[in-house]
């Protein structure tokens, strides 16, 4: 193979590369590694620079009323904000030089702002900022940092030259973002670049023809570094991008947590990404490149032998669907409908042809297969004047009604998921939609790339960063499924479900990649919140320390505005309170899971509208918990039913202490003295009368009677006392004893007679033909309620299908455990539900 003369190393440097006298220190030992060959590196202004130079030229225009002290031995003011961004460069200046190389740069720092300040100056004076003065203005930043940064490297013992790109990047006239003129300034780049030294340039900036300065467009250092590797096209064997992030990730760092590097990916779908607002490249800079075929190398000058990105043509297909998402922040999008657009060809093109002649460039377009209508999307800068190019192009169709109104539509923002596998995949697109659905992002258009590399997605602004991190996890992360979960009641089942979901996260993550990450936590005295998870051991004890006051409706809005993907809310309270906040968080598109039965068996028009949303949106309620804790029968329910069964009769044992009573009372002990025993053993609530008032199985029972369709009240649950009504009259538990003891004597009769006839007492709920009710029935031998032991559930579902033999379902229905493991089973019914 050929050895290359002139080979040259082409290195860019970003804003925050070059952003502070420790970066540049890093700077430093970068190129020193470079060894003796040739270098061009690329820098741009410090960071915030080119923001602060457009702020004081802004300001300026309109009235330049921010203004500061003048400085010694002047008269007038200087503007807002020049005065500290000099000290900024003076300062780094001090940093590193010292002597004769200090003082020249200092002449030059002070040269180059009193240039800037008599600009600024002139621009206050005419109320004007034309392009060609903004640029001028804006290109100090590259002119400054590339000179002090030359002399850092001559101080550091580099072999450095200042070299001003204005005098051999050559544009055209488009001041603001002006195109390279690529032949003439190759060979300027040739014939000025000849000497072994490292060449200190700056981005971003050039010159017309005539020699007045012009700026690439925001961000075109990049494109800057291109154009000289470019122009050694063989002679250089790879663009090294320096900046502040482990090359292109799979998405914005800032915005999705766990994005992860790309390794490589070809030109094609680093251009799709860096289009759709991946800003750790220019967009344009590729185009230089790819034509010479020079890879490009973005790597962190934070961490130099870290993870990086080499984009290529040789890049291998990626192991994932998709290679990347990025996102444009601000975007609007016109809608352009009516009768006039169907059928009508050649409408499209003098749209765009419109549109195209005012300067107005399109980010996204779509179209109904109706042809009824078009959609696109433009910058936000640029929707007043597309509408008015549409209005004046399309008078007569607007007149005539043909074509309705434009309008646009503002605070949008634009998703674009990127990767060539997508040509020969289908079903992408279809889990985009689900991820995006599923966590509740409203979709305003969508469209796929001509190129078949990039499927996008319009959507609100506010809902940006949901969305990513929704399709991010949908397509990365080997499979993995989070639930970002927000959990409120720290009781008995809270804290037992915490401990479980403790327990089980390992193997949950690793079997089943199913991850239960605890976004906030809350009992009746605080609540705590954290986006990346509270650690799970320590939950309670970081609650008690660092919570704040709890307040639910803090609480609640606290959790929607997070807005994060994949939510689900869990209410192991029994206040009714939080029950009836369950419309509201399901309206927010986030799941909710209870073992609180206030909401289901309170109001029945609540319960509708809860369920009903529920069912219409495809928002998981999860109530499995409320009628016998663990135990599938709200699951079991649903099957039947959604498998066409009718149920036509449910009988059931819903309280554990009544069953422990009954299965209990075979003879030679008192009724009473089993209520103490049930109470002594822990079986009752402190007061045993909250069980033997029968209230708690009548709820589960109109939950019962509700699943199967029933529209009743709990007013409407026919309730048979099993105590007489002076036990609830008795002042005390010890009262109450007193009284249940004379009626011993009446129990007993009662299960001796039904023992004659070889029966036993049970106290059952019974559902059917739209009535709900409880009684205390004497069952024979062969009844499945004769099965019971101890504090044992019991519910006997008899359907069309189970009809001889009904469908029985039975065990302990009480119990921390068992209560909190059926909650964390609805909770990882949700994440498994998600893409
Ligand atoms: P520089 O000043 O070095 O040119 P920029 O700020 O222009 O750096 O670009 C780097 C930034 O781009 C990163 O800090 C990151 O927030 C953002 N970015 C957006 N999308 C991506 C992506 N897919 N991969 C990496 N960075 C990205
Ligand atoms: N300094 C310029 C900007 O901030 C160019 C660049 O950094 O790429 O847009
Ligand atoms: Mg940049």
């Amino acid at each position: 193979p050929l050895r290359y003369t002139a080979f040259m190393h082409i290195l860019k440097f970003g804003g925050t590369s070059v952003g502070s006298p420790q970066a540049i220190e890093q700077v430093v030992e970068i190129v020193r590694a470079k060894g003796t060959e040739p270098c061009v590196v690329v820098v741009s202004a410090f960071s915030g620079v080119t923001d602060a130079l457009i702020e004081a030229a802004v300001d300026s225009e309109q009235g330049g009323d921010r203004q500061e002290l003048p400085a010694a031995g002047s008269l007038s003011p200087i503007p807002y904000p020049l005065p500290s961004l000099k000290t900024r460069h003076e300062e780094c200046a001090r940093y590193f030089l010292t002597g004769e190389r200090l003082d020249a740069a200092l002449a030059e720092i002070g040269a180059a702002f009193a240039e800037l300040e008599s600009l600024v100056k002139s621009v206050a004076i005419l109320k004007a900022l034309p392009p060609r003065t903004l640029d001028m203005i804006m290109s100090f930043g590259e002119r400054l940092s590339a000179f002090i940064i030359a002399q850092i490297f001559r101080a550091k013992g580099l072999n450095a030259e200042y070299l001003d790109s204005r005098d051999v990047i050559k544009t055209d006239t488009s001041f603001g973002a002006a195109k390279v003129l690529r032949e003439q300034t190759y060979s300027k780049i040739k014939d000025t670049c000849k000497k072994n030294v490292i060449y200190v340039a700056g981005g971003f900036i050039g010159s017309t023809e005539n020699g007045e300065t012009t700026t690439l467009g925001r961000g075109g250092s990049d494109l800057s570094a291109a154009v000289y590797a470019a122009a050694f096209g063989r002679g250089t064997d790879v663009l090294e991008i320096w900046t502040d992030v482990n090359g292109v990730l799979s998405a914005d760092p800032k915005i999705v947590h766990g994005a992860f590097t790309i390794k490589e990916m070809p030109y094609i779908e680093a251009m799709e990404m860096s289009h759709f607002g991946a800003k750790v490249l220019h967009p344009p800079t590729i185009q230089p490149v790819l034509e010479k075929n020079i890879p490009i190398r973005i790597l962190n000058t934070f961490d130099p032998a870290g993870a990086s990105t080499l984009i290529h043509s040789g890049a291998s297909e990626s192991d994932t669907l998709v290679r990347g998402i990025s996102s444009i922040s601000d975007v609007s999008i016109i809608r352009v409908q009516g009768t006039g657009l169907s059928g009508a060809t050649g409408f499209a093109s003098r749209l765009f042809g419109a549109l195209a002649r005012r300067g107005v460039s399109l980010i996204l377009i779509t179209q109904a297969s109706s042809e009824y209508s078009i959609c696109f999307a433009v910058k936000p800068e640029d929707a007043e004047n597309a509408v008015q190019a549409i209005k004046e192009d399309f008078r007569i169709e607007l007149k005539e009604g043909s074509l309705e109104e434009p309008e646009a539509e503002n605070g949008l923002s634009i998703i674009a998921v990127v990767g060539s596998r997508m040509k020969h995949t289908a079903g992408i697109a279809g889990r985009v939609f689900h991820a995006l659905g599923r966590s509740g992002v409203n979709v305003i258009a969508i469209a796929q790339g001509s190129s078949e590399i990039n499927i996008s997605a319009v959507v609100p602004k506010t809902e940006r960063s949901k969305a990513m991190n929704a399709i991010h996890e949908a397509f990365f992360l080997s499979g993995v499924r989070s639930v970002n979960l927000f959990l409120v009641g720290l009781g008995l089942i809270g804290g037992t479900l915490l401990e479980q979901i403790t327990a089980q996260s390992t193997l949950l993550a690793d079997k089943y990649k199913i991850r239960v990450r605890l976004a906030g936590l809350a009992n009746s005295r605080k609540m705590i919140f954290d986006e990346n998870g509270i650690d799970l051991i320590n939950a309670k004890s970081i609650l008690e320390i660092k919570g704040e006051p709890y307040q639910l409706k803090t609480y609640i809005s606290k959790m929607k505005s997070y807005n994060l993907p994949n939510i689900a809310f869990c209410d192991c309270t029994a206040s009714e309170d939080v029950a009836l906040m369950y419309k509201e968080i399901l309206h927010a598109h986030i799941p909710v899971v209870t073992p609180n039965k206030k909401a289901n068996s309170g109001a029945l028009a609540y319960y509708n509208e809860i369920t009903g949303f529920s069912r219409d949106k495809g928002i998981p309620y999860l109530y499995e918990v409320t009628v016998c804790a663990g135990l599938p029968v709200i699951s079991s329910l649903r099957d039947l039913y959604l498998s066409g069964d009718r149920v036509l009769k449910i009988e059931a044992v819903l309280s554990g202490t009544l069953s422990f009573i009954f299965n209990s009372f075979t003879g030679g002990t008192a009724f009473s003295a089993l209520v103490r025993d049930a109470k002594a053993k822990g079986y009752t609530e402190p007061d045993p009368r909250d069980d033997l008032n029968a209230m708690d199985a009548a709820r589960k029972a109109l939950i019962l009677a509700r699943e199967c369709g029933m529209p009743l009240e709990f007013s409407q649950v026919k309730i048979e006392p099993i105590v007489p009504e002076a036990c609830f009259k008795a002042a005390s538990v010890e009262a109450f004893f007193a009284e249940l003891e004379k009626s011993d004597a009446g129990y007993e009769r009662r299960r001796a007679a039904a023992a004659q006839e070889g029966k036993a007492l049970r106290y059952i709920a019974t559902v059917e033909a739209g009535k709900a009710s409880l009684s205390l029935r004497a069952e024979p031998p062969d009844s499945p309620f004769r099965s019971l032991r101890d504090a044992d559930n019991i519910v006997v579902i008899t359907s069309e299908r189970y009809n001889k033999l009904p469908m029985v379902i039975k065990g302990p229905g009480a119990g921390a455990q068992v209560t909190a493991g059926g909650v964390f089973a609805d909770i990882v019914r949700i994440a498994r539900t998600l893409v």
